[in-house]
């Protein structure tokens, strides 16, 4: 319940809910695509050598991360906004480039908290529908007037766009703001960030939470033209100058440094997602071709919510959406190979039973 004090303007508000993060046993979490594998040594490492100066504000212009990001991938640093995670990027750009005039446009079935970006900022947004494979159809964009927002690899589904289809979708009508967010590109998706400089109308999103073993520092970033970086920055500094604090700031610098360690946890995460699907299939289940740290999977002898509690009872979180179209199946985040040998055969003692 709420007091009566809260706006009016928020009365239709309805919040983003989070995976669930239980305390109350220990699970095998795969329900909000977390990395299995902890934080890069170098990350933990530098993270800890600025936890006395926690005294002092951080550099709220984010300099050294900026460099180092940018240098990552081959931009300058006057294209990289740095943010708290990729969800206020995200915002920002609702904040920046919708309104009344120019609403949010965005698959039916896709990250959640658009919806709820777009309520908070007041804004209308329009729903175009995945195609009946659950791929999304350029072409239905095409004509469409308002601001697009894209994940690519999309969630839940994992499915990637291939870039051509996206410099498409951005390139076919440049009077208007392309979001592409690649909170999971890095496990197998193309990057649309080497069309930055050829679109002033694209921005690309990332995150250091899934890929980087680092969700719980809130670490992401928006590539964009030097002036709609410019737009953005001055939303920054309107609403959080110090968005991101001193020790994820150096942990992002560790984690980016460390390039094996990235390197060789997308590979393991992309061989145990691989692994998973062909046991999946295996036992009868349809899964979706992933690019993503997870899978989208049904079966035809369970329902999606039946297996859901099925496994949360045997203490595995997978997580599932109650919601048309995608009600039959669960999302199952890659975890380690263990946990992922674990999950297997639980769901095969369900289904036998
Ligand atoms: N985009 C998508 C598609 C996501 O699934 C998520 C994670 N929930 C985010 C953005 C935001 O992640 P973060 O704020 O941790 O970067």
């Amino acid at each position: 319940m709420m007091s009566k004090f809260f706006s009016e303007k928020f009365k239709d508000l309805a919040p983003y809910t989070p995976g669930e993060q239980p305390k109350e046993r220990e699970y095998i979490k795969l329900n909000t695509n977390e990395s299995p594998f902890p934080p890069s040594k170098k990350a933990i490492e530098m993270a800890n050598s600025v936890a006395s100066k926690l005294n002092l504000y951080p550099d709220p212009d984010c300099k050294e991360l900026t460099k180092v990001v940018a240098e990552n991938l081959g931009v300058k640093a006057e294209n990289v906004l740095l943010t708290n995670g990729s969800d206020e990027i995200l915002n920002f750009a609702f904040m920046a480039y919708c309104d009344k005039k120019t609403k949010a446009i965005f698959p039916d079935i896709t990250y959640g908290f658009y919806k709820v970006f777009a309520q908070i900022n007041g804004v209308d947004y329009e729903e175009i529908p995945l195609r009946e494979d659950f791929t999304i159809s350029v072409d239905d964009y095409i004509e469409k007037e308002g601001t697009v927002f894209i994940a690519n690899p999309n969630a839940p589904t994992g499915i990637n766009l291939p870039l051509s289809e996206i410099e498409r979708l951005v390139s076919n009508n440049q009077n208007r703001i392309v979001i592409i967010d690649e909170a999971y590109v890095d496990f197998g998706g193309q990057s649309a960030v080497c069309l930055v400089d050829k679109y002033p109308n694209l921005i690309v999103t990332q995150t250091f939470s899934k890929s980087r073993s680092m969700a719980g520092a809130r670490l992401g970033y928006g590539v964009a033209s030097k002036e709609i970086i410019a737009d953005l920055t001055a939303i920054k500094y309107s609403t959080n100058p110090y968005n991101i604090n001193s020790m994820t700031a150096l942990a992002g610098i560790g984690s980016i440094l460390d390039k094996d360690y990235f390197i060789n946890n997308c590979k393991a995460v992309c061989e145990n997602r691989e692994w998973t699907k062909n046991q999946l299939i295996e036992l009868g289940f349809t899964v979706l071709d992933s690019k993503a740290n997870f899978l989208f999977a049904k079966h035809p002898k369970i329902s999606g919510k039946d297996l859901y509690l099925s496994l949360k009872d045997k203490g595995i979180l997978v997580r599932h959406f109650d919601k048309d179209r995608i009600k039959e199946y669960n999302r199952i985040s890659i975890g380690s190979f263990e946990q992922m040998q674990t999950l297997v055969s639980t769901i095969k003692d369900i289904l036998e039973k």
